[in-house]
């Protein structure tokens, strides 16, 4: 996928998460969560941009999306660490969530595409769902019109939830 469809995606992915989060009475979790995932939409493209690996190979796998899930549970550890105030489990295990969610979103965004993801890498075995190309420019808009629709559909549905 290109950046507007994995933008979509990431959408996707988080309109149920988000309503969920808000529902639960944590507005900022919610907040942080689609922050991430949109920023690191298109973290696992960096591939591109590492001479050495091959593309769709490592950073396109759960592996990877657990590493960077690690990373976000250290920072969040930290957070806590340096606020004092904050349960630090309960923190670190946000950000493996925060960090792995954002990963993977990017993944089911390449496997819709016949090119599809080693999501088990080292093991070399692609999976797609060989729904569209990834330069297909009707289905990345039409992924990022449904992202949008889908938050704001979430959106509308957690205020309505909210007791006032
Ligand atoms: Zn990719």
């Amino acid at each position: 996928m290109y950046r507007t469809g994995h933008l979509g995606v990431s959408l996707l992915v988080f309109a149920p998460i988000g309503y969920l989060f808000v529902a639960a009475g944590e507005p900022l979790a919610a907040l942080v969560t689609g922050g991430a995932m949109l920023w690191l939409a298109m973290l696992p493209d960096v591939d591109h941009r590492i001479p050495g690996i091959s593309h769709r190979g490592v950073t396109h796998s759960l592996l990877f999306a657990a590493l960077v899930g690690g990373v976000f549970a250290g920072a969040g550890a930290l957070l806590a660490d340096g606020l004092g105030t904050l349960d630090r489990v309960r923190l670190s295990t946000f950000g493996f969530f925060v960090g792995f969610v954002a990963v993977g979103a990017h993944l089911l965004g390449d496997v819709l595409t016949p090119a599809g993801v080693n999501l088990f890498w080292p093991w070399r075995r692609e999976f797609s769902l060989y729904l569209t190309r990834a330069d297909n420019t009707l289905a990345n808009y039409a992924l990022f019109a449904l992202g949008v629709f889908a938050v704001g559909v979430a959106a509308v549905l957690a205020v309505q939830g909210v007791p006032v």
